[in-house]
């Protein structure tokens, strides 16, 4: 008789206190919600969804301890304890000097490109992510991109493909000089480019090239534990390193951070900014009363600042990190089991289905990526993003960009769903997959000025 061969698997170190209700709903219910919502998966009704993955951001479940941090919120307006408590877990677990808490990462963000950034500046980074570029662009600022090739490649299997070309990095400092330069933005776990590693060793290079020409280097350390994993699961000599301890030497190899904790931190709200320099510090937490609130506090409640001090403890821990990471490859495999194409490596916080694949019959200006985040809901009520040309935009002559990347995100919340729910989600596109050939595009019937993706109206083009 033939067995299963027996694997070990990730499983989740925590057991469920609470649970949320959620309504099922018919397909004559998701039918009549999707045009109501002018097929926008942005305009439906959080309470018309049975599994919701627009996000992973202030998604997380908190932990019974985070919750009863809560209670702890000392709301005094100014030297509140849980400010102490963060700033101490700031030093420890993460090894920056200062901290400034900020309302979540944007507001990071503001403060240090005001500080950092003077008008004709240019701030190269592993890829743009949508507010870091924007607030680097509105301090005077130049985004310029030195990721390397393969992270624009859906099919391509590198491993970091987080990481930075050195030679664009080199060309960039010779043709406008360090002084331009005030800062490279690093961040770990690349978003845009599904949730992609930088290496170690990568990290190490770059460190001693900014170092010879004195340049700075800010980490968007939103998901670095993510990144920390993905480094023990894949760089030589890490595999037997706590995330722990790979989260405090990719920090050490950095000047400062901005973080969103509404990731990785398991938090519904907050952010910090961190750096090692007593001066930019000085700056920030003078400036950070005109934007946030007062240097202890910006902008959160003594309660929010308790719940992210645990949080940031919890998300280093190595269990919690390979369970979430864990389950978001699980529901990746399950896609690949069953044809569906995606974006590869498996990044560690969504699974990016590529539409151009999966409905290579829909012309790109028939929103196929649109198409399919419609057709996921209606047949089984979960929620995803569409990532394409809507998200893109128009240039300023007017004209649709037209992105090499066509995707739908399944951005997985932490601590959220359960491993049915993945079965159930990776079953649905597979269904849909099924009958992709009977599937038809859409036509954009309202287009509003700014950020299109979240407003805009569709209709569906006649069989
Ligand atoms: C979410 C995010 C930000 C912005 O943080 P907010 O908390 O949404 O303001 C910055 N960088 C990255 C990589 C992010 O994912």
């Amino acid at each position: 008789m033939m067995h299963t061969p027996i694997k070990k698997s990730w499983a989740e170190p925590y057991k469920i206190k609470m649970v949320e209700l959620l309504k099922m709903t018919t397909k004559a219910q998701r039918k009549k919600a999707l045009l109501e919502a002018g097929y926008n998966t942005f305009l439906l009704r959080s309470e018309d969804l049975y599994i919701d993955l627009l996000t992973d951001s202030g998604t997380s479940a908190m932990s019974d301890h985070q919750w009863a941090g809560m209670m702890l919120g000392d709301e005094a307006y100014a030297g509140s304890r849980n400010f102490y408590h963060l700033e101490e877990v700031v030093r420890n677990i993460y090894g920056y000097k200062y901290l400034v808490p900020t309302h979540q990462g944007r507001g990071a963000e503001n403060i240090l490109s005001k500080i950092l950034i003077k008008k004709g500046d240019i701030i190269p980074g592993n890829m743009y992510f949508t507010t870091t570029r924007l607030h680097q662009e509105l301090a005077g600022g130049k985004f310029e991109d030195i990721i390397i090739d393969e992270a624009h490649d859906p099919e391509n299997e590198f491993p970091f493909k987080g990481n930075v070309d050195l030679d664009k990095l080199e060309k960039l400092i010779k043709k406008h000089g360090a002084a331009k330069i005030p800062y490279i933005s690093i961040a770990t776990s690349v978003n845009m480019a599904g949730g992609q590693p930088i290496s170690m060793k990568n990290l190490k290079e770059l460190r001693t090239l900014t170092n010879k020409h004195g340049i700075r280097i800010i980490h968007d350390m939103t998901r670095v534990a993510e990144n920390a994993h993905f480094i023990q699961q894949r760089e030589k000599g890490y595999q037997h390193k706590s995330i722990r301890d790979i989260v405090k030497e990719i920090n050490s190899y950095t000047d400062g951070a901005t973080m969103s904790a509404k990731k990785d931190a398991l938090v519904n709200i907050g952010g910090f900014l961190a750096v090692n320099e007593w001066d930019v510090f000085e700056e920030a937490r003078n400036m950070v009363v005109v934007y946030e609130g007062l240097h202890t506090y910006g902008g959160l409640a003594g309660r929010d600042m308790e719940a992210m001090a645990i949080g940031i403890m919890e998300s280093i821990n190595d269990d919690h990190i390979h369970a979430r990471v864990g389950q978001v490859v699980y529901l990746g495999e399950k896609m690949i089991s069953y044809g569906v194409p995606i974006v590869k490596p498996i990044g560690g916080h969504g699974i990016f289905v590529d539409a151009k694949k999966f409905l290579p019959h829909i012309p790109q200006d028939q929103f196929p990526a649109q198409t399919l985040a419609a057709e996921v809901y209606l047949d089984s009520g979960v929620r995803t993003m569409e990532r394409g040309v809507v998200s893109a935009g128009r240039k300023a002559n007017g004209e649709n960009y037209y992105p090499k990347l066509e995707l739908v995100r399944f951005t997985i919340p932490r601590r959220v769903y359960t491993q049915a729910h993945m079965d159930v989600i990776a079953e649905s596109t597979a269904r849909v997959y099924e009958r992709r050939h009977k599937i038809n595009g859409l036509k954009m019937i309202y287009e509003p000025k700014y950020l299109r993706f979240f407003q805009a109206r569709f209709e569906q083009l006649p069989k």
